[in-house]
């Protein structure tokens, strides 16, 4: 999928083209059922945007969402809600997505209403518990008469996943779901969402910047930069073996317990606007092994061992790229 959008700001113009946001470029990726898939890369990257698209919330610009293999866009009326139904989105700020004057019985029973519409009264209100004890906010009928400023950070998110759950999603697209909260509880909302993916034989999107969570957490990863995918496959293959030097870049600059304390964290530098981004591997102006092709040419996807593929010339199959191959290795 390609997403373009006009950039904010600015009168438009008589003459002069409206400025395009280059947010999600060809961007490939599958979701497997029972299997989580990382989606990693710094703030402005283009990870929201995709997730976004993914739940239909944006048109895409081209490409299209398949859902078990069938285009999403093409799905009229009926058939489109129930893909919308199937795809989930939790979002990032939990404090931001609740009706600040209604009870988690209120929240959650809408949306009951709204996925089981046939369920009534007692009936709706025993779902609400249920769903409330599959999140482990036990006792559920104390939860339930609770306004929203009066639960932790950790015991809205789950709430969020909770209102996702009353769909009976078959994905879950979780957009940094643990980064506002404390480090503290983190790990716990990260294994419910695991255990409810497992339970469900749902797919997971995990989007997040912390490569090590990554690692941790999902079965998959996959890396953007500026919108496009760079490096894809196992974890253990990407964060272990890791290909493009953006992702290497990336995993030399995650806070790490082993580095003497006090030493500092790499800078990084910044990545570019997804207005007019640079041409070629987006990365090339970054990037210390950059060749002349690099900032002309998007890179072909290389296959680096089973399943792990990059987009890098570093692995093209000619003298220079081997030359530099070898400079990165060294
Ligand atoms: Fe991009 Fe070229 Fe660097 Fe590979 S070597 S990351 S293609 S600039
Ligand atoms: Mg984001």
């Amino acid at each position: 999928v390609t997403k373009h959008f006009p950039a904010r700001g600015g009168l438009p113009r008589r003459g002069v083209a409206r400025r395009v946001v280059h947010a999600v470029e060809d961007v490939s990726l599958d979701l497997y059922a029972g299997r989580i898939t990382a989606l990693v890369g710094e703030s402005g990257s283009g990870k929201s945007t995709l997730a976004r698209l993914l739940a239909q919330l944006h048109p895409v610009t081209s490409g299209e969402v398949l859902l078990h293999g069938k285009p999403v866009r093409a799905q009229r009326g009926r058939a489109f809600r129930e893909h919308v139904r199937a795809v989930q989105l939790i979002l990032q700020d939990p404090f931001g997505s609740f009706n600040p004057v209604a009870t988690i019985a209120g929240t959650l029973g809408r949306a009951v209403a709204l996925h089981h519409p046939e369920r009534k009264g007692k009936e709706r209100a025993a779902l609400v518990e249920d769903l409330l004890t599959q999140i482990n906010l036990t006792p559920p009928r104390q939860f339930a008469e609770k306004f929203p400023h009066e639960l932790s950070g950790g015991q809205l998110q789950r709430i969020s996943i909770a209102r996702a759950l009353a769909a009976e999603p078959e994905v879950f697209l979780a957009d940094e779901p643990v980064s506002s909260l404390d480090v503290s509880i983190r790990l716990g909302v990260l294994n419910l969402l695991r255990r409810l993916t497992e339970e469900r034989n749902a797919a997971m999107l995990y989007v997040t910047h912390d490569i090590a969570s990554a690692r941790y957490f999902a079965a998959d990863t996959a890396v953007m930069y500026a919108g496009q995918l760079v490096e894809q496959g196992p974890s253990e293959a990407v964060t272990q073996q890791a290909a493009h030097p953006y992702t290497q870049l990336l995993i030399s600059s995650a806070p790490d317990p082993s580095r003497p304390a006090g030493s500092r964290v790499r800078d990084i530098g910044q990545p570019p606007s997804l207005i007019d981004p640079p041409a070629g591997c987006r990365f090339h102006p970054r990037c210390p092994f950059a060749m002349e092709r690099c900032a002309t040419t998007v890179p072909d996807s290389h296959e680096i061992s089973p399943g792990h593929t990059t987009r890098c010339w570093l692995y093209a199959d000619d003298a220079e790229a081997r030359a530099k191959r070898a400079e990165n290795a060294a």
